[in-house]
């Protein structure tokens, strides 16, 4: 495998559409290795990176949890990335370094970004180019498969929770239990909040609590700002939930000097009385995912407090099929596609 002169990729071939293809190996460019893909994770991002109206005339590959070995460096790629190293690499696949923001150190909102899965092939393949300035390290003793979804799902609420003011001993709600929402209830129970989980039905009240939730609220059955406004309010939500519907039948539940952090992305306008915000002194705030030092962080973190993602292993020329369980709601917390040969000889981890 190694040494083959092509490569097998899923590329996007339409709307809900994967398709298996071989391409020739590439040669990195001087700023990028060349990295042997040894998992991805499948976020629900990649599904509308996937119907992109120009996705198919590009044949995008997608996937953004990324972890591979580098076998292939370009000649300016720094010392410190060597063949044979094993990285990650997230949404955020690479700054510029030249660029106003980047010259203020704030990576994440480079202008010149390359984006995994929108603007550059991502991990649903056996190889990947990827731009030195967006690898991330990671930690020996964890797994491909278990720092994969710590790219984006973990990344994002991790800079989530350190962002939203809260501090330990604040109640903090966490809206929607998926693969976003099951990492940040884990790392909001280990930074020491109150954790009220937020879902829709009753078939993951037991998961929640089990990841580390004191709480959880079912929207079918329970208002839910209501009940959180009986816990005294949250002095943060953290939201993966695209629903703007969803999101504002919530913000009721948010104490006066509280932000809300907005992780899913919708179509419709959130609507908010600009008084709430006013009278209250709420914030909402936008956040990203971040850049390789906050990826960074966010593994040690995972590995110091043991809160790893619950995972599923896919084959990667299976790829379809969890492409049809993420767009159905059906998935699993993370799944997380691996090398076919190895897909056999896995379970499972919770
Ligand atoms: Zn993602
Ligand atoms: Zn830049």
């Amino acid at each position: 495998m190694m040494q083959s002169t092509d490569y097998g990729a899923m590329e996007s071939a339409g709307p809900g559409l994967l398709r298996w293809s071989r391409r020739p190996r590439p040669t990195p460019a001087d700023d990028q290795v060349l990295l042997q893909v040894e998992a991805c994770g499948m976020c629900g991002a990649d599904v509308s990176d996937i119907a992109r109206p120009d996705a198919s005339h590009q044949r995008r590959v997608p996937g953004h949890e990324v972890i591979g070995r580098i076998i292939d460096r370009g000649s300016k790629v720094p010392a410190r990335w060597q063949v044979g190293q094993r990285v990650g690499v997230g949404r955020l696949g690479g700054h510029c370094n030249t660029c106003a923001y980047c010259r203020q150190g704030r990576f994440a909102l480079c202008t010149d970004q390359k984006v995994l899965g929108v603007s550059q092939d991502g991990g649903y393949a056996e190889l990947m180019l990827a731009t030195s300035t967006g690898l991330v390290s990671i930690p020996d003793e964890m797994e491909s498969t278990a720092a994969a979804p710590i790219l984006c799902a973990g990344l994002a609420t991790f800079n989530a929770l350190r962002r939203c003011g809260a501090a330990p001993g604040d109640t903090v709600a966490i809206h929607g239990v998926g693969g976003l929402g099951h990492m940040a209830i884990q790392y909001a129970r280990r930074m020491g909040f109150r954790v009220i989980a937020v879902g829709r039905g009753d078939d993951i009240a037991a998961a929640a609590i089990e990841l580390g939730a004191h709480h959880y609220l079912d929207t079918n059955h329970a208002d839910a700002a209501v009940e959180l406004q009986r816990l005294g309010g949250a002095q943060a939500i953290i939201t993966s939930v695209g629903d703007a519907e969803a999101v504002q039948l919530l913000l009721p539940g948010l104490a006066a000097g509280g932000t809300l952090v907005v992780l899913g992305v919708g179509k419709a306008p959130l609507s908010i009385a600009s008084g709430y915000l006013v009278g209250g002194e709420r914030t909402i705030q936008g956040s990203m995912t971040g850049s390789p030092d906050d990826s960074e962080r966010a593994l040690r973190f995972s590995e110091l407090t043991d809160a790893m993602p619950w995972i599923e292993y896919l084959p990667l020329s299976q790829a379809q099929q969890g492409l049809q369980r993420l767009m159905s709601g059906d998935a699993t917390f993370r799944i997380v596609l691996v090398p076919d040969e190895q897909a056999l000889t896995r379970e499972s981890v919770k």
